[in-house]
């Protein structure tokens, strides 16, 4: 069976990750294709809560606090370009964010996070604590239980699903190919190229990249790399629209520029199960309550689950293979917050730049149990 014609890199995966990487490549003149299973698959790039977030990421892991940073400064830039190059508006919003806290033992904890991650950061670590008086100068009308938040400049929000769209298309326009609709089977190292079988001819390339979220589990072993990822479900609630009241987001609740309000979201380890239930949305939205009332009189429109793809300690693995040159992954739990550097410094790095210095701290060597 003859092959589909070769390509430079061919990229498996569509959601938030692979399209941004895809979109970085294309952008440097590399040719692309993106091959996609589609809705088949879990999909946390389609049902995720929109914060590109700092704040609290990187406790013990200064690499990845400091690259979540960089690519929470490169958004701005990142979010023009993309909306020139595609012509969509993406809704970001980066004046900062809030962890609203309920009671004075939860911003103790809080504090004491960012004061430790600060203080291991190397480099200024902006955070601000706000106590019930200032935070109500920024935020109208918050519960009575909620005692004060932490304030960080560097995070926003910004329209998941606009995002994704724009990298799809500003792909289209740059050249790229993306195919969707189906499942990589197998991967074989034919000489210097890779042959990549999804049930009909193969597809072709120089390079490839493992961008297929939950999906990874499988693929990077027949490429000689692990990608030991595992689902988490958040659960997502999104109310009718509401005059402006919220300008900045907080970890569980944001205004959307539409006006909606989203709600969020759990952290669960039940499998590859997306489906919603009563009792967490319940927790959520009392939650959402202690903090908004205002929040009562709203009605939900819409709620649903999603998994998150999350590796055994939370932060990405970036690797390429050594035992075959030219393939790489690329897997994470902040797809949104990291799609700066995902289409800045992995896409350079995949075509063959230097490795940002960070991804040392990215391998999956680091899962492995040392024996004593
Ligand atoms: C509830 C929730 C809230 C979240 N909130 C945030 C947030 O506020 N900020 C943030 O930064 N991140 C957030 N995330 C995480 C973010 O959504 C993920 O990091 C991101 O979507 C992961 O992107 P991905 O492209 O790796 O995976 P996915 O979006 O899951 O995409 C993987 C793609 O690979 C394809 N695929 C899988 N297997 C194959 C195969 N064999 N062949 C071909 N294609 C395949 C699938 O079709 C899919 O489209 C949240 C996630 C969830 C679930």
């Amino acid at each position: 069976m003859s092959p589909h014609s070769p390509c430079d890199t061919l990229v498996i995966g569509g959601g938030v990750v692979g399209m941004a990487i895809a979109y970085g490549l294309a952008r440097s003149g590399a040719s692309v294709e993106v091959i996609d299973e589609g809705d088949e698959a879990f999909r946390a790039a389609r049902g995720n809560f929109g914060l590109v977030w700092v704040q609290g990421k990187g406790a013990s892991c200064p690499d990845y606090a400091r690259w979540s940073r960089e690519s929470a400064r490169l958004w701005p830039d990142f979010a023009r370009q993309l909306s020139a190059d595609s012509g969509v508006e993406l809704e970001l919003s980066q004046r900062g964010g809030l962890m609203l806290c309920l009671g004075e033992s939860e911003l103790a904890q809080r504090v004491k996070l960012l004061e430790s991650i600060a203080g291991e950061a190397g480099e200024p670590y902006p955070f601000e604590v706000w106590d019930r008086t200032t935070l109500g100068e920024h935020v109208s009308a918050i519960g009575p239980e909620v005692v004060g938040a932490t304030y960080t400049p560097m995070d926003g929000h910004v329209s998941p699903l606009r995002l994704l769209r724009a990298l799809v298309e500003a792909f289209h326009r740059l050249g790229g190919c993306l195919r969707s609709g189906l499942s990589v089977r197998d991967i074989r190292r034919v000489g210097e190229a890779f042959h990549v079988s999804t049930g009909g001819q193969p597809h072709v390339a120089r390079r490839i990249v493992l961008a297929a979220g939950l999906g990874n589990r499988q693929l990077a072993p027949l490429v000689g790399l692990e990608a030991p990822v595992r689902p988490n479900r958040g659960q997502v609630m999104v109310t009718e629209r509401m005059a402006p009241f919220l300008d900045l987001p907080t970890g569980q609740v944001r205004q959307t520029g539409e006006g909606s309000v989203q709600i969020g979201d759990s952290l669960e380890d039940v499998g590859f199960d997306d489906r919603t239930t009563t009792r967490e949305l319940a927790r959520i939205a009392d939650r959402a309550l202690s903090c908004f009332p205002r929040l009562r009189d709203v009605n939900v429109v819409r709620s649903w689950g999603a998994l998150r793809v999350m590796t055994p300690d939370g932060m990405p693995i970036y690797q390429a293979s050594r035992q075959c040159p030219g393939a790489f992954v690329a897997t994470c739990h902040s797809g949104i917050t990291l799609a700066a550097q995902h289409a800045g410094a992995i896409a350079g790095w995949v075509r063959g730049g230097e490795a940002p210095r960070e991804l040392a701290s990215f391998q999956a060597e680091r899962f492995h149990v040392q024996s004593s």
